[in-house]
């Protein structure tokens, strides 16, 4: 049996055809499903304020927007997302 390393609780080994093989939680799960990597972007985002991103162009039915500059950003502050009830 495999195990979420975030609720611990018992996974399901999905395999398919279509897509590639891998774990699910059950369908009446209340795992948020965050990786560890996840988890420690966010803590990392919290920690530093700073944000480095490439450059973000919208394309699409002829219209073009920058959606997001190039570079690195700096927040005032930062708050994480948290869980609401549904
Ligand atoms: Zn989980």
């Amino acid at each position: 049996p495999f195990h979420c390393l975030d609720c611990g609780e018992q996974l399901s080994l999905r395999l398919s055809r279509a897509k590639r093989a891998h774990f699910a939680h059950r369908p009446d799960s209340l795992c948020t499903g965050e990786t560890a990597l996840h988890r420690y972007a966010k803590e990392l985002l919290a920690r530093e304020g700073i944000l480095t991103v490439p450059e973000l162009i919208l394309r699409e039915e002829g219209l073009t927007q920058i959606v997001c500059r190039e570079g690195r950003h700096k927040f005032d502050t930062v708050e994480i997302e948290e869980r609401l009830e549904t």
